[in-house]
């Protein structure tokens, strides 16, 4: 199947871009990190501890993750209202860290991309789980650039946030992302990096599908 892997920091605009390339493309859209917040947030309702390896692997490999349209359930139930709560915030990069986890959740990324054409965005879709895919790109921007974005979007959500929070909260999850042994955040051999300081959602969108369908 034809597949669009997007990958990048956190708050690098992956989900806003992606879920319009899809809409553009008509192709389907996962974005990975769902799966990893789900899982924390599995982990949390379960009371298993995120330091708790063993547990958070049995817990990954009990569930079952599935896409319905944009949203997400696990084991059938609809998760998508709670994966960005603080807590989940707070302890996804330690559950998505454990390797047990990754090798739990990619096969269940690959299942959901046998079945349509699609976009899918995280840390490790061009490197790992869509290695093959025919269009890579990296999305990048400063640590500030995304801070100030995400702050945006959590006060357009009617929550209330410290922007100082907001930068420190980032920073810390990319070099957990980054520094992590097993499928670290990285730049694919082959992918386009597309730096996004300067552009807005739609402009980075248009470029991505000129790359899908050969325009540049
Ligand atoms: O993209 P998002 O910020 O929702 O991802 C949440 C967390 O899930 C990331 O901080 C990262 O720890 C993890 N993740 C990952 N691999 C992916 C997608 C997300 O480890 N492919």
């Amino acid at each position: 199947m034809e597949a669009v892997a997007i990958d990048g920091p956190a708050a690098s605009g992956k989900s806003t871009v992606g879920r319009d390339v899809a809409e553009r493309l008509g192709f389907g859209f996962l974005d990975t990190g769902s799966m990893y917040r789900a899982a924390a947030l599995w982990a949390i309702r379960r009371g298993v501890d995120v330091s708790d390896e063993a547990g958070l692997t049995a817990l990954a490999e009990s569930v079952r993750m599935d896409l319905d349209g944009d949203r997400l359930r696990v084991d059938g139930v609809d998760v998508t209202d709670w994966l960005r709560m603080p807590n989940v915030e707070r302890n996804v990069s330690a559950v998505s860290a454990v390797a047990g986890v990754r090798r739990a959740l990619v096969p269940q990324q690959r299942r959901i991309a046998e079945d349509m054409p699609i976009v899918m965005v995280g840390r490790d879709i061009g490197t790992v789980v869509l290695a093959d895919a025919r269009v890579k790109v990296y999305l990048d921007a400063t640590v500030e650039i995304r801070a100030r974005r995400r702050y945006a979007e959590i006060m357009g959500a009617g929550m209330d946030v410290d922007p100082g929070h907001v930068l420190w909260e980032i920073a810390r999850r990319d070099r957990v992302d980054a520094g992590r042994a097993d499928s670290p955040l990285a730049v694919a051999e082959d992918a386009v990096v597309i730096h996004t300081n300067d552009l807005d959602a739609g402009e980075v969108a248009s470029r991505i599908v000129d790359l899908v369908e050969g325009r540049q």
